[in-house]
């Protein structure tokens, strides 16, 4: 029970919209789906708790953008076109304002991919926000963890790790230039999903998974569902870090330890990590070009399991890169 506005005033106000592509919206015992022929269904969830995955005072705008952004990431990593979405909703108390700027970065994101809320549920309780996406993908062509294959190359989409080096410097108040906490904040606070990308990765891509763990630890999923392991190069992938990360580094605002952590180690950068075969070279080029999204070849699928970290020359590159695990 939420009071003096009313759970029901309150879900018509902010998340009660006119169905356009699901059959039935918000307002029934359940919404209608409608896939198209020949499609199936893509279902996934991810929740945000306060403390956990966000700090108390962040911008309610890219608190609501970032909870329908980590799902669409999901989508994206199988290759599936948003369709719908449902929140489920914990409010400590209703804050008008909040919920005003909660639902407009929702709405904002939900509408530039054409994917819409059609029902939750909301309760009084610790601020919790849980939704789920339900995408559509052409029968069969779904990119799951499990095709990778020996000889595939390894591949990243855009940047690794300025999350991660803007919850440090907002945790331990680290002092980072002006333009690179913007940058780096931005990426933590409004993540962008590859939704295109990932559809456009469909039926050339042999596996897919988004980097919400941090690289090698989500990396490390795809080789135990093929049965594969992997090389990376450590040269390559350190450039996957924004310029302006490198700057400072060099500026020694932060070591090359750090940051090669930040880069294969440090989650929150809902990226795609993705493997295909050396023949695909130019088919992924263009699939990048269409979906307009950077990708990186920083490695290659070998037989032994496990991960193997390189440097330029093939030598070993030592350390231990573990990802983000909530009860490790
Ligand atoms: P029920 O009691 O049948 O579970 P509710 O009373 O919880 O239904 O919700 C009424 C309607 O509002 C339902 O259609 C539900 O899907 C929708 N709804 C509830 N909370 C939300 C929310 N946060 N966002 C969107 N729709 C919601
Ligand atoms: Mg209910």
């Amino acid at each position: 029970m939420l009071t003096p506005m009313g759970e029901f005033d309150l879900i018509a106000r902010y998340f009660k919209r006119p169905a356009k592509r699901a059959v039935l919206g918000v307002g029934d015992d359940c919404a209608l789906l409608q896939p198209a022929e020949g499609m199936q269904l893509a279902v996934s969830s991810d929740m945000l708790v306060e403390g956990r995955h966000f700090f108390s005072d962040v911008d309610p705008f890219t608190l609501g953008h970032k909870a329908l952004a980590v799902n669409l990431s999901d989508l994206a990593a199988c290759g599936a076109q948003p369709l719908a979405f449902t929140l489920a909703l914990a409010l400590p108390r209703i804050d008008e304002a909040w919920l005003e700027a909660f639902s407009r970065g929702m709405f904002a994101l939900a509408d530039a991919h054409g994917c819409e809320l059609v029902g939750g549920d909301t309760t009084q309780g610790p601020l919790n926000i849980c939704i789920t996406v339900f995408g559509e993908i052409p029968r069969g062509q779904a990119l799951l963890r499990s095709g990778a294959c020996v000889g595939d190359d390894v591949y990243v989409s855009g940047t690794l790790g300025e999350a991660r080096l803007a919850l440090d410097a907002l945790r331990e108040h680290a002092p980072l230039p002006d333009e690179l906490l913007a940058l780096a904040r931005a990426r933590l606070e409004m993540p962008t999903p590859r939704v295109a990308l990932g559809q456009a990765l469909r039926g050339i891509a042999t596996s897919a998974i988004d980097v919400s763990d941090g690289l090698l630890g989500d990396l490390g999923h795809i080789l135990k569902a093929s049965g594969v392991g992997a090389r990376i190069d450590t040269s390559v992938a350190i450039n996957l870090i924004a310029t302006s990360a490198q700057i400072a580094r060099a500026e020694r605002l932060f070591s090359y330890g750090k940051m090669l952590s930040y880069v294969l180690a440090g989650g929150d950068d809902y990226e795609l990590a993705f493997t295909a075969p050396v023949p695909a070279r130019a088919a992924i080029q263009a699939a990048a070009l269409q979906a307009q999204t950077a990708v990186t070849r920083i490695g290659v699928i070998e037989q032994p399991l496990g991960l193997r970290l390189v440097d330029a020359s093939g030598h070993a590159v030592p350390g231990r890169y573990a990802s983000f695990d909530h009860f490790a």
